[in-house]
């Protein structure tokens, strides 16, 4: 559907922003023309809140997490970056299968599928998913995506 993705990620930001934390500080910052793009409103909805969530969860009160969202042509890369406990390299690429936890969640709770599940959405939207992580550190999520135009 038509959807504005700038809009929609402030909106989703937001709610973060209103309803559960206000323990984290978050910055959204963008750059491009995000009108008329068609996009599917679920599986960015399912994206942004996993992302966003493991963001909070895997990071301290008071922490930054700060949103990007670049407008490149054809493409939207779209980026979460928190400044939590980072994950050991050696799990990195194991992230996006299910039930998959890393071993320095220590007492955190999940059940290791959101990322699975935020894989399975970027994929059926044409994108591609990454992470830069270190530990102590933060970690960033990538996101790539197609930027299919309304006609
Ligand atoms: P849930 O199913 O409730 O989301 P989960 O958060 O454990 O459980 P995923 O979201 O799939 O599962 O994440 C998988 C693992 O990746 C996590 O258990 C954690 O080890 C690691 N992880 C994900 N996001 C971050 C992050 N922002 N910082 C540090 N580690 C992370
Ligand atoms: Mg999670």
């Amino acid at each position: 559907i038509p959807l504005n993705l700038k809009e929609f990620c402030q909106y989703i930001i937001d709610s973060f922003r209103i309803n559960l934390i206000p323990s984290h500080q978050l910055i959204f910052n963008s750059q491009g023309n995000f009108e008329q793009g068609l996009w599917d409103e679920n599986l960015l909805r399912h994206i942004l809140n996993n992302l966003l969530g493991n963001a909070i969860k895997y990071s301290p009160e008071g922490g930054k997490i700060r949103v990007d969202l670049i407008e490149k042509g054809e493409r939207v890369i779209l980026s979460v970056e928190d400044q939590g406990i980072g994950i050991p390299l050696e799990d990195q690429q194991k992230l996006f299968k299910p039930f998959f936890r890393a071993n320095n969640v220590e007492n955190i709770a999940g059940t290791g599928l959101g990322l699975a599940i935020v894989q399975r959405c970027v994929e059926t939207h044409g994108g591609q998913i990454e992470v830069k992580s270190q530990v102590g550190e933060g970690t960033t999520f990538i996101v790539t995506l197609p930027f299919i135009w309304e006609e």
